[in-house]
């Protein structure tokens, strides 16, 4: 399959091509159709197989560049994952009027991220500092779409879990929820029972 067989904005496609991605990875030729639909998404993968493609693609497609509350939601254990994700995310953006980012994460300026904060559509973050911003209300989940959990495994080997909960606890409930592990542990799978929502799996 091709990305241009994909049911895909010519915005995105053309963003895809200056990019330069002949032809989707295995993960995003199965997740991409299947998250354009709105289905909550176990991802078995790891770096390196274009899982951040996988996950940004149809999250961009999904936002709606009139509204400037946060739709997207993408938590990621650390900030270096988080700049990434924030580089790949904007580069598939670029041709998409409205779009706009903000990524926030522990030991930066609060004034910046809370200055992205207050436009952004998409919201990619560190647990702790976005719950940083919850308290401070200069971050609201009430317009949320979907959430990401990108590195699921990592966030929780890291202690991550109670934030998660409550991030996720403070988000609609009929949103869209993506996982995305390299590996599936019982306390995941816990995670995976309460907030996901008839899940189907995919593996690179
Ligand atoms: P990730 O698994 O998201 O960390 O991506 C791993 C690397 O693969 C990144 O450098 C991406 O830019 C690259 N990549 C992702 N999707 C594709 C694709 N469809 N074709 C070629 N390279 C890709």
């Amino acid at each position: 399959a091709a990305f241009s067989e994909m049911p895909l904005s010519p915005y995105i496609i053309r963003a895809i091509d200056e990019i330069g991605y002949a032809k989707p990875t295995n993960i995003q030729a199965s997740a991409i159709p299947l998250l354009l639909e709105r289905r909550d998404l176990i991802g078995r993968s790891c770096t390196g197989s274009g899982k951040t493609g996988a996950f940004s693609i149809p999250a961009i497609e999904g936002v709606d560049g009139t509204s400037h509350h946060a739709q997207v939601l993408v938590l990621s254990p650390t900030r270096e994952l988080a700049l990434q994700i924030h580089c790949e995310m904007k580069k598939f953006a670029k041709y998409k009027e409205g779009v706009s980012l903000a990524v926030v994460y522990g030991g930066a300026s609060m004034p910046d991220q809370i200055k992205q904060l207050r436009h952004a559509n998409i919201v990619i973050g560190t647990p702790g500092r976005l719950m940083d911003h919850m308290r401070r209300k200069t971050l609201k989940l009430d317009h949320i779409q979907t959430v990401i959990l990108d590195e699921a495994d990592e966030m929780l080997n890291m202690g991550f879990i109670e934030d998660i909960e409550t991030i996720l606890n403070a988000t609609p409930a009929e949103r869209q929820t993506v996982l995305f592990s390299a590996t599936m542990s019982t306390s995941l799978r816990k995670i995976s029972n309460t907030f996901l929502t008839d899940p189907l799996t995919v593996e690179t």
